[in-house]
Formats: C-alpha cells, sequence, structure tokens
C-alpha cells in the first residue's frame, strides 16, 4: 500500500524545458495545520490519520513531501487588466499531479510556498486570511455545482509576512484538474518556439479535451481546441451568472484550460442586484464588473485565439479569418446559455416568444428596487407553490402575473416547476458579510465561524433553519462594499 495513498504520474514536466522550473518550496519555522479537508482528502484515496498533527502540517508546509512528488513551479504570462506581462508562479509550487480513485488526474499544488525564479519582486509568502478565503469560496462554488479548484488544507507557517503590518504566514494546498492557463499559451507564443506551442496545444488536448482527438472529422486542431474551450468558458460565466459570482481578476492568467474557476482573490458574491457591482478594490475602472464578466470571457477568448494563429494556417491572414468567424459565435452561444439559465431560475420549462423580456424586467425591478439577487430569486421559489401571495400592487404585481400565466404555459406539474427552480436558486451563498467575520475572527485564533460558514455552504440550495444567518442578505452596517487580493 503507498503511503498515505499518494499515487503520483507526473505529466507536466514532460513538456519542453522553458514551461516549467523544477525546484523545493522553502522550508518553513514551525508549521501548524489550521484544516484538513478530509472528505476531499478521502475522495482522492488519500488517508492520513495515521499521522499526528504535527506531521500532517510538516506534510502540508513542504517541510516534509511525500515520496513520488517532483516539485516544480510554472511558467506562464498573461495580460493583467489588458497590459501583457511575463508571470509565472511567483509563490506556488506543484507537487506533481495525483491520479485519484476514479482515475481522475488532478494537480496538488502549493500556494504560499516561498520564492521561485518566477517571483519578481514579491516575497513567494500568502498571509493566512487569503488562503483561508480562497479555502472557504472555492468549496463553496464546488458545493454549489460550479467547475473550480478545491481546497485540501492551509497551513499556518510560524514566520510573519510583510504586508503593510506583518501577518501570519500561511500555505494552502489546492487541487485543480490542471494549472494550464490562456497565460500559458500566451507564454508559449511568445517567449517559445513553435514546436513549443503544438507541445502545451497536444497536451492540452490530451488532458481535457480528449474526446477531440476520438473525431476523425475534425481537420482543423487548434480551432476545435479553441471552439471546445469556448464552450466551457461560457458555461462557467454563466454559472457565475447565476449565483452571483464575481470573480474580480478575470486576467488571461486566471482562466484555466480546465474550465474551472481558478484563483480567489478580491472574488465576492453579489448582494443586491446590480450589473455594476465591482468589489475589488484594484478593480478601479469596473473592467471585472457582475454584468461585464460575459464580455470578459470573450476578450480572453480573443488573446487565446491569437497564440494559436500560427498552428491554425501558415497563412496568417486565412488564420485569422477562421478564428474570427469561430470566435463570432461566443455571443449567441452566451445569450442562449443565459437565457436558459435565467428561465430555469423562473421555473420555465420550453422557450415562448416574451421570456427573454420577461427576465429582464425582472432584474431591472430588482435593479431599482435594490433587491437582494439570491433572495429574490428563492422568494419566488417559495411562492409558487402559494397562490395567494400574489404581491397587492405595483409593477411587481403586474410582473407577478405575467410570470405566473408563463408558469401555466410549462405543460408540467407545478412540482416540476418549483425543483427546477430549487435546483437552480441557492439559498445559501458565502455572503461577503459572513465570509469577513470569519476570517475576522480566525485572525484571531479562533476558527468557530470559519468551520459554521463551511458547514452552511456545503447544503446550498436547502433551506436549514439553523443557517438562517447564512441566508439573510446584510443589515446596512453590515454591508461589505470592497474586497482585497491581500497577496
Ligand atoms: P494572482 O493575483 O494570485 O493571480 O497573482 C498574479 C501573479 O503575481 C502570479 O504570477 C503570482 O505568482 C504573482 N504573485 C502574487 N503574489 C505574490 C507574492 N507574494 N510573491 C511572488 N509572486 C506573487
Ligand atoms: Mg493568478
Amino acid at each position: 500500500m503507498k503511503k498515505y495513498g499518494f499515487h503520483f504520474d507526473t505529466t507536466y514536466t514532460n513538456l519542453p524545458d522553458p514551461f516549467f522550473t523544477e525546484l523545493e518550496p522553502q522550508k518553513v519555522e514551525e508549521p501548524n495545520l489550521v484544516i484538513l479537508n478530509k472528505k476531499l482528502s478521502r475522495s482522492m484515496g488519500l488517508d492520513f490519520s495515521d499521522l499526528s498533527l504535527k506531521k500532517q502540517a510538516e506534510l502540508f508546509s513542504g517541510n516534509d513531501l511525500p515520496k513520488g512528488s517532483t516539485p516544480f513551479s510554472q511558467a506562464y504570462a498573461g495580460h493583467q487588466f489588458a497590459h501583457f506581462t511575463m508571470l509565472g508562479d511567483g509563490r506556488a509550487h506543484l507537487w506533481g499531479e495525483h491520479i485519484m480513485p476514479n482515475k481522475q488526474r488532478v494537480d496538488i499544488q502549493f500556494k504560499g510556498s516561498g520564492r521561485t525564479p518566477y517571483s519578481r519582486g514579491g516575497d513567494g509568502k500568502a498571509p493566512l486570511s487569503p488562503m483561508l478565503r480562497e479555502y472557504l469560496i472555492s468549496e463553496a462554488m464546488f458545493f454549489l455545482g460550479i467547475p473550480t479548484t478545491r481546497s485540501l488544507a492551509v497551513v499556518t507557517t510560524g514566520e510573519a509576512v510583510m504586508r503593510e503590518t506583518p501577518l501570519p504566514g500561511a500555505i494552502l494546498t489546492r487541487i485543480a484538474g490542471s494549472h494550464i492557463r490562456v497565460g500559458t499559451f500566451q507564454f508559449a507564443a511568445y517567449f517559445c518556439d513553435k514546436e513549443a506551442l503544438v507541445s502545451l496545444m497536444d497536451y492540452t488536448i490530451e488532458r481535457h479535451y480528449s474526446d477531440l482527438l476520438d473525431n476523425v472529422e475534425i481537420k482543423n486542431k487548434p480551432l476545435a481546441l479553441i471552439k471546445a474551450f469556448m464552450e466551457r468558458q461560457v458555461d462557467l460565466v454563466v454559472n457565475w451568472m447565476r449565483v452571483g459570482f464575481i470573480h474580480g481578476v478575470m486576467n488571461t492568467d486566471n482562466m484555466t484550460l480546465s474550465g474551472e474557476t481558478i484563483d480567489y482573490g478580491p472574488c465576492a458574491f453579489m448582494d443586491q442586484y446590480d450589473p455594476d457591482t465591482v468589489f475589488s478594490y484594484i478593480d478601479q475602472m469596473g473592467r471585472y464588473a457582475y454584468g461585464n464578466q460575459p464580455k470578459i470571457a470573450e476578450w480572453n477568448l480573443a488573446r487565446f485565439a491569437e497564440t494559436l494563429l500560427p498552428l491554425i494556417d501558415d497563412d496568417r491572414d486565412k488564420a485569422i479569418f477562421l478564428a474570427e468567424e469561430l470566435l463570432s459565435d461566443f455571443s449567441d452561444m452566451y445569450h442562449l446559455k443565459w437565457l436558459r439559465m435565467m428561465c430555469c431560475k423562473l421555473g420555465l420549462f420550453g422557450s415562448y416568444e416574451g421570456d427573454e423580456r420577461l427576465v429582464l424586467d425582472l432584474l431591472t425591478w430588482m435593479h431599482k428596487n435594490e433587491a437582494d439577487y439570491t433572495q429574490t430569486f428563492y422568494d419566488l421559489s417559495e411562492k409558487t407553490q402559494c397562490k395567494n401571495q400574489v404581491p397587492t400592487k405595483g409593477f411587481f404585481r403586474d410582473w407577478y402575473l405575467r410570470w405566473q400565466d408563463r408558469v401555466l404555459k410549462n405543460e408540467k406539474p407545478l412540482e416540476d416547476s418549483l425543483s427546477l427552480m430549487k435546483k437552480y436558486n441557492p439559498v445559501v451563498i458565502p455572503r461577503n458579510h459572513k465570509v469577513e467575520e470569519a476570517l475576522n475572527m480566525a485572525g484571531t485564533g479562533d476558527l468557530d465561524a470559519f468551520c459554521e460558514s463551511l458547514k452552511a455552504i456545503k447544503e446550498p440550495y436547502k433551506n436549514i433553519e439553523s443557517f438562517k444567518s447564512f441566508q439573510l442578505p446584510p443589515n446596512p452596517d453590515e454591508r461589505v462594499f470592497q474586497t482585497f487580493c491581500g497577496t
């Protein structure tokens, strides 16, 4: 039996040399385990029950790396707020790829594990609070049913990290389908030769889009990859819009080819519905506002397509024409999927003229009335059951009656509508004020609120009485308007 169940089979390091640097994480002074995701470790085939807490801390700090791991950091570039830069894992080390019992291949990665050749001016470290934030929100996304990286463990390092004030240093262990980013392709296209770009494309197809290889009719691999990636990105952003998630830093280095949500920095969930909502302190221009996310995904896809131009066709003009033709499908594809999703939020089956108007009118009403996004949809899903709860007057009454009429056109029992709504409308999201409260308390060494939040986000679609406080929008004095990267 392998120790703790690790089954390493690392393939990324078979790519040409420029894509990575092999190096060990920095040893830390006095590691302490803050949290271990036991359920996730079990599903990964891992078992640490024989390890003392001290030994677990040594493992998840990198002081004691598991047998079979071959640590390395990845090179990548990216457009950050539309500016192109060379980046790379400046404070992350991969242990390698682990094969789960269900045969799924995942990266195990440390974040906050010390300087690397890609650190630029940074210290390679991470403070505790943002690592716990990523842990909580990535797990919330998982339980909401949205593709995401996951969090296996957080340790403190016993060392202070210097930011505006000294903060406790920490390391997060992250599990991901892979860490291949749009920025990895940009790195290959700008800084490597064509051969390296081909290797990366083939590797990515093999790892994430192997079904493309089964299709003998595919004439142009890079175009097929762009199309398949576009579909995943559209689905991902539609899901974000469904639950009111604002990523906050949709830079091309934070968009993965696996189609998972990655890098939980200043991300946040919207309370009151407003498409211009921005929480991130660094996003002063609102580039990554809630309502801009589809446009940005499209912009990032165009940057991705650009990297593959030399592989699409030797004739650059022809390659551009073919890529543009493909990308021009984005807005229709997004619009259709978004509308379908919004109709599901309203319990509507089939498709009728006037559906979009119905959705847009509700959103406009919510915006004007500063209605809570999550709560409004949840309330509607409760009210479908009670015919006597029709609001008495005003625009909302008219809208409500229109909606009820439309529900009747479903030609399905009301229960079906209701269960559709319950599947699409969460009751619990990690609301900013609860996240801040949990992290503030964790900063004083008290993890009770953090653990309570973790429990609450595990059943996001169920109305559980004991988690009532996680369902409610913030009081005016509890509202959080800004989030910080805290790197
Ligand atoms: P992020 O905002 O986490 O997506 O990071 C953007 C880039 O900055 C990535 O290349 C990171 O590796 C790098 N970075 C962030 N924080 C640090 C740090 N403390 N030290 C070194 N590099 C960092
Ligand atoms: Mg990043």
